[in-house]
């Protein structure tokens, strides 16, 4: 080993889900939108022109925080923004996890978490979710550095009611806690109404899942002033320009349409009902999601063994080979066509299998 390897900072990085070079695959791996995003997201991106591009984009994301702060109805004092909810979240880590204590989060949950605490030498702490996948919120009242969980949780769907999240941070008012709702506009509640509250939580959310702008990268958090004061101080001292032009251009214009949000997450959830029922015929069991994806195990055949057959076929979805949930897979709701495809596929395996 070179002496200038003993003080690299070493980390073992976050596997991201799959991005096949196929084209003519049935992708339902990294919980993305099947749908396009807001007709005036394309517009808003063709007007990108030359001059736009040759300078430097507003370093504050001003249209941007102002459009999130109309819509969260809090004031742009209480928004940030960065590139993608991983963005947010690992600033967030950086910022508000310094107490040398350790911070809490769940044992099944987002696997970014503990990479983040490894990377800026956080210790951290796994609570056990109950045997039904649920978040306990007893287990969160000891005395800790900080707390983090999704709300629904990934990669299970399970959603926690308000009152819930809400005791988990009155009980933690010495430190922050930061709800991650990527998944909350399939059907959860948002903590967003205690951010007047609780001057010590934050709530992120992503554009990468309901307004189908993964591929653009836009993430954001409310919390109370003096959180985002703290969080932009971390920002301006790592990279001021963290949103792109594109990026702050597509942002925008997604939250004006109001209408066109509704309709697709109203499609998708409608589409992950009818994916519950028909998934309960065929003999899988899954915790019940409130999310844009269903994690679900079957007693007569291995998670895995199907993840490859699946994958084989160019059907993607995600297996995770950790304690607790090796024998689950993580399925995105697609399109009706698109799952209809996956049914497919499924009853003939499943017949050929059992045969
Ligand atoms: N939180 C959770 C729970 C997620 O599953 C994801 C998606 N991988 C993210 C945050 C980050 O999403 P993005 O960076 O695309 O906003």
């Amino acid at each position: 080993m070179s002496a200038w390897e003993e003080n690299v900072r070493r980390v073992t990085p976050y596997t991201p889900g799959e991005q096949p070079a196929w084209t003519d695959v049935i992708k339902l791996n990294t919980n993305e939108n099947p749908y396009p995003p807001a007709p005036g997201v394309l517009r808003a991106l063709s007007a990108v022109d030359g001059d736009s591009l040759r300078r430097y984009p507003d370093p504050a994301a001003s249209a941007l925080v102002n459009a999130l702060a109309d819509h969260c109805h809090v004031s742009p004092e209480q928004v940030f923004v960065g590139v993608g909810s991983d963005d947010v979240l690992a600033m967030a880590f950086m910022t508000f996890f310094n107490s040398g204590k350790p911070i809490l989060f769940p044992d099944v949950t987002y696997s970014f978490y503990p990479v983040w605490a490894e990377e800026f030498r956080i210790p951290y702490r796994k609570t056990a979710l109950d045997a039904d996948f649920r978040i306990r919120k007893e287990d969160y009242r000891e005395e800790n550095g900080g707390v983090v969980f999704p709300n629904p949780n990934a990669p299970t769907g399970v959603a926690m009611e308000l009152s819930e999240v809400e005791d988990i941070v009155r009980s933690n008012r010495d430190v922050v806690v930061i709800v991650d709702e990527a998944y909350v506009d399939f059907g959860a509640q948002s903590a967003l109404p205690l951010v007047e509250k609780y001057d010590n939580l934050l709530v992120v959310q992503t554009f990468s899942k309901s307004r189908s702008l993964a591929g653009m990268r836009i993430g954001f958090a409310v919390g109370s002033p003096a959180l985002i004061r703290y969080l932009n101080d971390v920002k301006y001292s790592f990279n001021s320009y963290t949103m792109s032009q594109a990026a702050l251009a597509c942002g925008t214009e997604s939250v004006k349409d109001a209408a066109y949000f509704e309709e697709t997450v109203g499609k998708i959830i409608e589409t992950r009902e009818r994916a519950k029922e028909t998934l309960a015929e065929m003999g899988f069991s899954f915790p019940d999601s409130k999310a844009n994806f269903l994690f679900i195990t079957h007693p007569r055949f291995r998670a895995k063994e199907l993840f490859e057959a699946l994958r084989e076929n160019r059907i993607y979805v995600r297996y995770f080979a950790q304690p607790r949930i090796d024998d689950y897979l993580r399925v995105t709701i697609g399109t009706d066509g698109q799952m209809e495809a996956l049914y497919g596929f499924l009853r003939d395996w499943m017949a050929r299998s059992a045969g």
